[in-house]
């Protein structure tokens, strides 16, 4: 018998699963874990709405290993001690992964590889990107700190090579007797008992927009593709519209790869090339997941330091904890930051669009850290993923990589007006503003004072013109480069 291990993160899939394909080489049983770890996890912690998904997508995969005569093992413990034991009691010849890019997971999975390196053989792969982040760097090996030419290096690698099928047969599992028999490993447990969901079924009517897993995954890909993404130049604007491809939390987790993705929008899935126009404003925004990746790798602090030095010294107020709560809870008395975080509470996502004008008016008009925002939405999201939300937070705060410049303050009353010009957002998650005329609704503090005082809808927190001139009084004190 010859046994392998394939340890399974994120990258909760069949098709196109490097790691997947390698372990089933010579390999007679084949054992596929999942393990729980809270030590790899304590920075990148999964937040509440990304451990939900997790749970639905750890069903959803159980499902289809079934399907293929396989089952997967879920563990709690240290991935370290738990695989070690696995290797040396299965005699496993090969284990394999696909490899994560967050420091710790970076850390832990280099001394992994050279402990069990001494016992069997060990082999990781890309299952996650497109391209590796030290494969796309300048002529002088230097990572990009700007999208554009990193886009252009990238594309020069298009179009997609043919992602790896999903095997239509796995080898065996190991016999559960056999797992039992290892002694001092944690007992194996069933999803449920990983504790993922919460005591409070706040996540049932979340979980109501979406489905987890890779066939839900590839259907909602197909779909976009049909039915979208002509559109989508325009269309993902727009928040009142299904204009976006509500991929990300499917993309974080692995249930689709983005090879897979690409392969498909260049080509088709009958092969031929698409003529469709925002096929190409689409695989920018794939190659933006990317470019975050590929910081990440390069400037690991990014997760809670300014990349911009500069702002380390930027003039933060004393936390202000009552209005971080009424900008959480979509009470901010501004319609359409209130919308977008109220859509983001109900159900675990926000509209890209409306994502930059909630972080600009949470840092610049109320002047609280990015990273109070960037913590909030990790755990609130159901896509929260360490790199695009990290690049995120601080292009909106002007200290990122190719940022916003730190002046560019987004006006919400005008970004409401611009992309929810019918209202239509701001009325489906606000619905005390429902009967409030266009001409008011993204500024109804303007209302006349009668029919202001018949809404019940908080006042402003800030003014939103004295707020901007401090926080740009703010900047100008950070001005001057860093010594
Ligand atoms: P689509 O428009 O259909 O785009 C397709 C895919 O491209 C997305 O699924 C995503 O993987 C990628 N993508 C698109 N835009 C971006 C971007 N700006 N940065 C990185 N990748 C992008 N995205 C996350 O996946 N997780 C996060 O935690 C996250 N936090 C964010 C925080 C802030 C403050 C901002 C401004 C953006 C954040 N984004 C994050 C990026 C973006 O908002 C989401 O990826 C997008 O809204 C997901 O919806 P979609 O799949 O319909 O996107």
């Amino acid at each position: 018998m010859s046994t392998a291990i394939l340890w399974l993160r994120q990258d909760l899939r069949l098709g196109d699963n490097p790691a997947l394909i390698a372990s089933c080489e010579a390999a007679s049983e084949l054992l596929i874990v999942f393990i729980d770890d809270p030590a790899r996890t304590n920075i990148v912690a999964p937040g509440a709405a990304s451990r939900v998904w997790l749970h639905h997508s750890l069903l959803s995969l159980q499902q289809c290993l079934a399907r293929v005569g396989q089952t997967l093992v879920c563990l709690q413990g240290d991935s370290e001690e738990i695989l070690l034991k696995l290797v040396n009691s299965s005699g496993a010849k090969r284990v394999c992964w696909n490899r994560c890019y967050d420091p710790i997971s970076r850390a832990c999975d280099t001394q992994l590889k050279s402990a069990l390196s001494e016992l069997t053989e060990v082999k990781s792969f890309n299952g996650s990107l497109f391209v590796e982040p030290w494969e796309a760097c300048k002529d002088d090996g230097s990572p990009y700190r700007v999208f554009t030419p990193f886009y252009r290096r990238v594309a020069t690698r298009f179009p997609a090579s043919t992602p790896l099928p999903a095997p239509k047969t796995l080898p065996p599992s190991l016999a559960s007797s056999e797992l039992a028999a290892i002694t001092d490993l944690p007992a194996v447990v069933s999803i449920e008992e990983l504790g993922l969901l919460p005591e409070k079924q706040w996540h049932l009517p979340m979980m109501e927009s979406w489905s987890a897993g890779e066939p839900a995954a590839i259907n909602q890909l197909d779909l976009f593709l049909a039915e979208s993404v002509d559109d989508y130049a325009d269309a993902r604007n727009l928040p009142a519209t299904s204009g976006t491809s509500k991929l990300s939390p499917h993309l974080h987790f692995g249930e689709i790869g983005p090879r897979q993705i690409l392969h498909k929008l260049l080509h088709g899935s009958d092969g031929q090339p698409q003529p469709k126009s925002g096929i190409e404003v689409y695989c920018k925004e794939i190659i933006w997941r990317e470019f975050a990746y590929q910081l990440l790798f390069h400037f690991p602090e990014m997760v809670d330091a300014p990349l911009d030095k500069r702002f380390e010294r930027f003039p933060w107020p004393p936390a202000d904890e009552e209005m971080l709560h009424r900008w959480q809870r979509g009470q901010s008395g501004v319609p359409i930051i209130d919308a977008g975080m109220r859509e983001l509470w109900c159900t675990g996502w926000m509209h890209n669009r409306v994502r930059m004008i909630v972080a600009s008016y949470l840092i610049k008009n109320l002047l609280i850290q990015w990273q109070q925002g960037e913590n909030w939405f990790r755990d609130t999201l159901v896509d929260a993923d360490l790199a695009s939300n990290a690049m995120g937070w601080q292009w909106c705060a002007g200290c990122g990589a190719d940022a916003a410049p730190y002046f560019r303050i987004f006006n919400p009353v005008l970004q409401g007006e611009k992309f929810d010009k019918q209202g239509d957002y701001v009325r489906r998650w606000v619905p005390e503003l429902a009967a409030v005329d266009n001409k008011f609704l993204h500024k109804p503090w303007e209302l006349p004072e009668k029919e202001r005082a018949a809404v019940d809808y908080p006042e402003p927190l800030v003014d939103l013109k004295s707020s901007r001139q401090r926080a740009l009084a703010a900047f100008d004190t950070i001005k001057t480069p860093t010594a």
